[in-house]
């Protein structure tokens, strides 16, 4: 394995226990927890001129805080997604900044991408010659993308309701994909099936390999630098499995113990009304989650009623002392619409679960007016094209 000098192997969030990252390439051999990177920061000569100085735009520009050697990555050159203002929140929230994340500018427009290259290359790495992963849709393009680009098969397991752009991309991609009958459950049974028939698949899911959320660490990165090397005071993150919330609050503890950075920013979860359970179980002050009986939200993103990151998830929130806000749908699809139509800006349905979350802490007294916000899209607007206007269309728009 091409591996960074720093990587100092994987740990389980579970039992604690250490591996060899060569060795450990999916949940941990002792108790099936799910790993985490590890790095020995210590051995680590980084500046903020290292990154400043170097011409790569890709989120490879962190390579130091990323499992592999720059020469082995897979990459459509993800990342190096903008960090938009939007005076008009801040105005309303009466704060001093307001940003939105773009994740929706990645090459298979979704934050996702970060991570499919990060898996892309372990499982290349690992001599893998096929990838496998569930997906409610937007994964599963990234990840059949990523294996295309890195010459390996992918296998797809999506629910019947993924977007048809979605399933359309995965073929184009040439991929294998099994459309499942019902919702992410009976997709993620199916792949967990097909994975234990298949031993030989490399599993891509974020939390299912150490290697897929460890990507997602890269967005923060890019936020700390292009605020001048500070953490933002809050990031709302529209909030499924989990992985989003984990590795920001992972990567923001990384760069403030290298010293580049001051501080870590609050991270809050954003959810739906209609599926959150790791909402319910910071509520109700739980370490875990109990799953969502009834799922029902149309933001089909973030419709996880079982997340398997939650613990992280909830850890991540409240060790930074951030808060986690449950939207209605009707809420989210205006967080998204609203910014499309006063910014320009073009969220993805289930990220306006940011905004919406957003505005819900503002009546909370969550921010003071020096605060520095940023927002995460975590997907393209235009994939979500008929939701959207479908929420037009039922204000009589
Ligand atoms: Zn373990």
């Amino acid at each position: 394995m091409e591996t960074n000098p720093a990587l100092a192997g994987v740990t389980c969030t579970d039992c604690d226990e250490s591996f060899d990252a060569a060795a450990a390439t999916g949940r941990c051999p002792d108790c099936g927890g799910i790993l985490d990177v590890e790095y020995d920061l210590d051995a680590l000569d980084v500046s903020r001129e290292t990154f400043e100085n170097r011409s790569e735009r890709s989120q490879w520009r962190y390579r130091e805080l990323l499992p592999f050697a720059r020469e082995a990555a897979v990459t459509t050159n993800e990342g190096g997604t903008p960090l938009v203002p939007v005076p008009e929140l801040a105005a309303e929230f009466g704060v001093e900044a307001v940003y939105v994340k773009d994740e929706g500018r990645n090459p298979t427009g979704t934050i996702d991408d970060r991570a499919q290259s990060v898996a892309a290359t372990a499982a290349r790495e690992a001599g893998a010659t096929d990838v496998a992963l569930a997906s409610t849709g937007d994964d599963g393009q990234s990840a059949a993308a990523y294996a295309a680009r890195a010459g390996l098969e992918s296998h797809t397991f999506v629910p019947t309701r993924a977007s048809f752009t979605n399933k359309a991309m995965v073929n184009v991609h040439g991929g294998d994909m099994s459309v499942v009958e019902g919702r992410i459950g009976d997709a993620d049974a199916a792949f967990a099936d097909a994975v234990a028939e298949h031993d030989d698949w490399h599993p891509v899911q974020v939390f299912s390999t150490p290697f897929a959320h460890e990507g997602l660490k890269t967005a923060y990165f890019e936020v700390a630098e292009a605020l001048d090397w500070s953490a933002p005071d809050h990031v709302v993150h529209p909030t499924g499995r989990g992985a989003g919330l984990h590795a920001i609050a992972t990567a923001a503890r990384e760069f403030a113990d290298l010293g580049l950075v001051d501080s870590v920013p609050a991270v809050h979860a954003a959810q739906a009304e209609g599926c959150a359970p790791i909402v319910r179980a910071f509520e109700e002050g739980r370490d875990g989650h109990e799953p969502w009986e009834a799922p029902d939200t149309i933001c089909g993103r973030i419709e996880i009623p079982d997340p398997t990151g939650s613990a992280l998830a909830l850890a991540a929130v409240r060790e930074t002392g951030g808060d986690a806000v449950a939207a209605p749908d009707p809420e989210i699809l205006e967080g998204a619409t609203s910014l499309a139509e006063s910014a320009g800006l073009e969220l993805g349905a289930s990220s306006g679960a940011s905004v919406a979350a957003a505005y819900a802490l503002a009546e909370r007294d969550a921010f003071a007016s020096d605060d520095v916000l940023v927002l995460v899209n975590a997907g393209a607007g235009s994939k979500d094209d008929d939701i959207l206007r479908s929420h037009l269309m039922g204000k009589g728009i």
